[in-house]
Parts: structure tokens; sequence; C-alpha cells
């Protein structure tokens, strides 16, 4: 991937996260521990601050890096579930053939694999996978059926009782809230579209 690219991945995802850095804490407060904000911030701000460094390396080794930068760095149950994401994603890459589909089809195998979670249990799978089989699915437009997926899949944590990570605790009471993690990946994902989209 162009480096170039890469950076303004870099800088988007980034800056997303750090304008939602208290929506996401707030999240959190309601169904966790009030630290997602401040976990996925001070995770990518070490990501955008290693960003000449990884934009340097090809896909698969930028992916890696940028991965176990948030393993070392989050310390909440997030960081590695988004190490595995993206060092899933960068695994993929290595196959000169893969399309973004089946790089995050990787991705999300990763994430279910380390969290021994699956979509519905109000997790940010619950946004990760319909992306995935929406990307899988498409046939043009490729940011417009992600950005649906996302946003479809975030709405729908509202309704569900969590089963995995601290919301699970909580039981009935964890119903009525939107997920924290699936809406930094939601997050995410409209950031990644930016960019495809030349927004800036
Ligand atoms: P912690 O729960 O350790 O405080 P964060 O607050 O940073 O970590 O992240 C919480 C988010 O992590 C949750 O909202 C959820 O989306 C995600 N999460 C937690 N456990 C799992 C799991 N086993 N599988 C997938 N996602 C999970
Ligand atoms: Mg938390």
């Amino acid at each position: 991937m162009a480096p170039d690219l890469l950076q303004r991945l870099i800088a988007r995802t980034a800056a997303t996260i750090a304008a939602h850095a208290e929506e996401l804490t707030a999240l959190d407060q309601a169904i966790g521990d009030g630290d997602h904000g401040v976990n996925m911030k001070r995770g990518f701000d070490a990501i955008a601050a290693a960003a000449e460094e990884i934009s340097a390396l090809p896909l698969p080794g930028a992916l890696q890096k940028a991965g176990m930068t948030l393993v070392m760095t989050v310390g909440g149950a997030s960081g590695p579930l988004y190490g595995s994401l993206l060092m899933g994603m960068g695994k993929a890459a290595g196959d000169g053939e893969a399309e973004v589909a089946d790089l995050l089809a990787e991705g999300v195998e990763a994430v279910k694999k380390r969290g021994k979670s699956e979509a519905g249990e109000k997790t940010m799978l619950d946004v990760l996978v319909p992306v995935a089989a929406a990307l899988r699915a498409a046939e043009a437009d490729l940011p417009a059926a992600a950005r649906t997926a996302a946003d479809e899949g975030l709405a729908a944590t509202k309704d569900m009782l969590a089963t995995k990570g601290r919301a699970s605790f909580l039981g009935e009471r964890s119903i009525g809230h939107l997920d924290p993690g699936a809406r930094s990946s939601a997050l995410l994902i409209h950031a990644v579209c930016d960019v495809i989209e030349g927004k800036t």
C-alpha cells in the first residue's frame, strides 16, 4: 500500500478516536469501567506517533506493527482484541491475492479467537462481523456498504444482553445501552471509509 495512503489512514483513525474519546468513555461508564475512550486514545496516539515508521513498511508488516502497538499501549480488553484484529489482517495481507474483504474476515476471526466471542454478545464483533459480511457481498460501492453495516450493527447492540467483557457483569442491566467497543469499531470503519472516499 502506498505510504501516503497508510499515513492518511493512521491520521484519520487517530483523529476520529481523539474527537470521540469522551463519548466512548461515557458509553463505557454506563456498562463498563469508563476507560474505553482513554484506552483507545492512548493506543491510536501511539500508532500516530509511529506513523512514519509504520507507513514505510509493506502492508503486512505495517498492520502487524500497528496491532502490536495497540497490544502494548491500550491496557484494557480492547487492546489485545483490536491488536488481534490488525495482526490478523496483516497475516491475510501477506497473501498478495487478498482483497479487503479477505483481510477483514481474517482479522475478525482473530478477534473471535482472542475474545472467545461471537457476534450477538454485545461487543465490537457486532459491528465487525456484519461489516466483513457486507464487504464480502458488495458488488459496488464498498464504503457505502461498510458504513451501513457498521451503523446497523452498532444500533443493534443497544437491545442486546452482554455476555462477554465487563458489561456481562451487569446481566440484564446491560440492555438499553450501546456497546462502547461497537461504537469505536463503527467510528474506525467510518474513518477508513472517509480516507478511501477522499474526504478531508
Ligand atoms: P475493559 O473492558 O478491559 O475496560 P475497554 O473498556 O477498553 O476494556 O473495552 C471494552 C470493549 O471491549 C467492550 O465494549 C467490547 O466491545 C469489547 N470486548 C470486551 N470483551 C470482549 C470479547 N471477549 N470479545 C470481543 N469484544 C470484547
Ligand atoms: Mg472499560
